[in-house]
């Protein structure tokens, strides 16, 4: 059964930092194109301590969860369950929730908090090996002040003071007690777990939290997410031509999709047009020379290839990279066949093999009006460009 089980709490309805009116709550806008709840159940799945990853949401964002994790595909990741009214009664749902898993340790964290390390979390883990509670904190650097009515009543003490931030760290059984005995004797204004293990008795250790694990609470926080997350990427982009000449048949095989038509188009693989530029737009982004470098034309294993072999290996070199691909953009020149019925097939189809989101591919058709060899309908031309980030 699971030993070290993550719980993400969602559940708060907090739009004080959508950039729209009328936005979702903060943890499902995007942040780099995905909601900021993916990221954080990402880090937490990218860390091997970790078996399970639990969220608690809103019943009202059941749609919004679908979405933020339909990418994720872990088995450790389990079904969601709803919170209640206080951050409190939410977390105390999850536990509930995960009492059959028998979880040894649980590390419970906010679903606004997508820059939390795996270092971070592995480090919690640890050390609940030597101690019954963990919480990653920082100490306070501006001075505080007590402030009424714009007036400052007070200016405190900030020599042992230390700001909380999760994931905080537990033993599950000692939590799930903490929490019912609260629950027991209607505490209800708790607003961490570390302050009701507190309450409850346990010792809780601190260790050095990391500045870049902030809570997403405002606008600007929204931009500084953003600057974090591009720290360090390193753009390239690329350009990919390719030209296949017709030949009698009965069918074309363009970026993936079969059509039926009166030719088909010549060459040793599939002749899939399309996929060859996108294919040669990112070996160029990543200056790794082209196809026919990789797959020789000659060469007896790849004749009648489909594609998305070709494809699927340019893919696999930016990822070794550590990189990812940003978008593709694609454009077929030719009279015939119409592309506009199949383009958006085409463009699932190139998104599945290259593992991206529909809207991060575009696949666009021209005619040259009747001029040069495409006019004349002697064969397709391809044009892609691909952008890298490193
Ligand atoms: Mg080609």
């Amino acid at each position: 059964m699971a030993k070290n089980v993550a719980l993400i709490v969602a559940a708060g309805r907090g739009t004080r930092a959508s950039r729209y009116e009328d936005e979702a709550p903060k943890q499902y806008v995007h942040l780099q194109g995905k909601p900021v709840l993916h990221h954080v159940i990402q880090r937490f799945l990218e860390t091997e301590q970790i078996d399970h990853v639990l969220t608690v949401i809103h019943a009202d964002d059941e749609q919004a969860y679908e979405q933020a994790t339909s990418n994720i595909d872990s088995e450790r990741l389990l079904a969601p369950v709803f919170g209640g009214a206080t951050r409190q009664q939410s977390v105390y749902a999850g536990l509930a929730a995960l009492e059959s898993h028998q979880p040894q340790k649980v590390l419970i964290h906010d679903g606004a908090r997508p820059f939390c390390s795996s270092d971070l979390i592995s480090q919690v883990c640890n050390g609940l090996n030597q101690h019954t509670a963990i919480l990653p904190a920082l100490p306070v650097s501006d001075t505080l002040k007590r402030v009424e009515h714009n007036i400052v009543s007070q200016t405190l003490d900030r020599s042992n003071l230390w700001g909380a931030q999760t994931p905080q760290g537990f033993l599950f059984s000692d939590i799930w007690s903490a929490h019912k005995k609260a629950k027991e004797s209607e505490k209800d204004d708790f607003t961490d777990d570390a302050s009701i293990a507190e309450w409850f008795g346990l010792d809780v250790h601190v260790i050095n939290a990391e500045t870049d694990n902030f809570k997403i609470t405002t606008k600007d926080d929204f931009e500084k997410g953003e600057r974090l997350l591009n720290k360090g990427v390193n753009m390239r982009i690329g350009n990919g031509f390719d030209v296949h000449e017709f030949e009698p048949g009965d069918e074309i095989i363009l970026c993936g999709i079969s059509i039926p038509f009166d030719k088909k188009l010549k060459g040793h693989s599939d002749a899939d047009v399309g996929l060859h530029a996108i294919t040669d737009a990112i070996y160029g982004a990543l200056g790794e020379g082209d196809i026919g470098q990789h797959f020789p034309p000659g060469d007896p294993q790849w004749k009648g290839a489909a594609s998305d072999v070709f494809l699927k290996h340019a893919v696999e070199l930016v990822t070794k990279r550590g990189g990812k691909v940003a978008n593709i953009d694609l454009t077929l020149i030719c009279e015939a066949p119409k592309i506009g019925p199949h383009s958006l097939a085409m463009r699932q189809f190139i998104a599945n093999t290259m593992s991206l989101e529909i809207d991060q591919v575009s696949v666009k058709a021209t005619t040259s009006e009747g001029l040069g060899f495409t006019g004349r309908r002697e064969g397709i031309a391809a044009l892609a460009s691909a952008l890298l980030l490193l």
